[in-house]
């Protein structure tokens, strides 16, 4: 997630706004006009748009502020914050690294959800103090404000307490955990599965709610729920996968048995003799024995078929200067990243301007699926092949 457009900064951190906040902006303050019209009969327009306009700026000041709590607290124990961007659904803080402990986890975490509670209950506090009589409708203009934050950071505050990840409540209960097995990659396990209970168990109650007549409310609380559900489901395969591959290189698990075709090769010849016979989806392709580029199915199918004859591999490959390099000594885990990140299938292994093999992301999956199968660590041994050319 990136901003769009550029606030500011706050302690080195960067503060910006994604263009999808305009839109939610609008919608709250949308039906916060139409909801004052309705209970403050007495309010002129001007006095309805301006409170609206006004509540919906501050709701996101006070988002902002949740998201700050994380970031000033995961900086003053150590960690970089680089940018805090708000958008349709709240705010993401990017810190730059995991958290090296259970404790620092735990403070980060919880930091935000208790900022959103201060600020709910001292709202609610202050409308008060400027004769709001609880639980009825506050007729004044800053009263109104101050009580729709209060119920809206209140219910925030709570949401996010959730132990369901990646809500916050989420990861204080993984670093309880943490702290107790003293494993970080059990206690993501573990707070994954919570996870999926108690997303489990918002759908049901959602889809309950629904035939019991509670209608579109209903629906929506299932739809957290299902939300949840997906979420824990992802951090579950994530820790499975950032176990498995934790300090393994990708010379040890790149393929070396990758055809290479020249770039002078036309496109029909390779399809024939290369494409169509091999079963591979990736080739390297030379220009008198330096790699130049990858050339995959994909990169074939943007051509169109009557020009395969006048069009070489050279012209339809993927240049090297577009690709992303990484050596033998690359940790797997960063080029999974790197792929995830450049949205590419695999990754060229160059040492010394000489190809080296080729990782894909499909064939790390079918290593990990193997492991899992056979209940073993990943294979510490490299497949002892060449390059194999042609
Ligand atoms: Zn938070």
């Amino acid at each position: 997630m990136h901003s769009n457009i550029k606030l500011g900064k706050i302690s080195g951190i960067e503060i910006g706004l994604h263009y999808s906040w305009f839109i939610i902006a609008a919608l709250i303050a949308f039906s916060l006009s139409e909801h004052f019209r309705q209970v403050n009969r007495n309010w002129g327009t001007s006095q309805i748009w301006i409170v609206a306009l006004l509540t919906a700026v501050l709701f996101f000041v006070t988002l902002l502020l949740h998201e700050l709590s994380h970031s000033l607290v995961a900086q003053a124990r150590g960690l970089k914050v680089t940018a805090i961007t708000l958008f349709a659904l709240g705010g993401v803080s990017q810190i730059e690294s995991d958290a090296p402990d259970a404790k620092t986890e735990f403070w980060v975490a919880i930091a935000g959800p208790i900022a959103s509670l201060i600020i709910g209950f001292g709202c609610l506090a202050l409308a008060v103090g400027l004769g709001w009589q609880r639980p009825g409708e506050p007729r004044t203009g800053p009263t109104s404000v101050l009580v729709w934050l209060g119920y809206i950071n209140v219910a925030l505050g709570a949401f996010n307490l959730i132990p369901g990840f990646p809500l916050d409540g989420g990861r204080v209960l993984r670093s309880i955990v943490w702290a107790i097995t003293k494993n970080a990659d059990r206690s993501t396990r573990i707070a994954a599965r919570i996870g999926q209970v108690v997303a489990f168990l918002f759908i049901f109650d959602g889809i309950w709610q629904f035939f019991s007549g509670a209608g579109f409310g209903g629906l929506w609380i299932a739809f957290i729920g299902w939300f949840l559900m997906d979420a824990a489901k992802s951090s579950y395969a994530q820790v499975e996968i950032t176990a498995a591959f934790r300090g393994v290189r990708v010379s040890e698990l790149m393929s070396r048995h990758c055809v290479t075709v020249n770039c002078s090769t036309s496109l029909q010849e390779f399809v024939d003799t290369c494409l169509l016979t091999t079963g591979q989806r990736c080739f390297a392709v030379v220009d008198q024995d330096r790699l130049a580029g990858l050339i995959t199915p994909r990169d074939v199918g943007a051509i169109p078929r009557e020009s395969w004859d006048s069009t070489t591999v050279g012209e339809a490959m993927r240049p090297l200067e577009e690709l992303h390099i990484i050596t033998p000594d690359t940790p797997v885990l960063d080029a999974l990243r790197l792929m995830a990140g450049k949205d590419v299938n695999q990754l060229p292994v160059v040492a010394n301007g000489s190809l080296q093999g080729i990782v894909s992301r499909s064939e790390l999956m079918q290593v990990l699926h193997a492991r899992s199968e056979l209940q073993l660590p990943v294979a510490h041994h490299p497949n002892r092949g060449q390059v194999t050319a042609r």
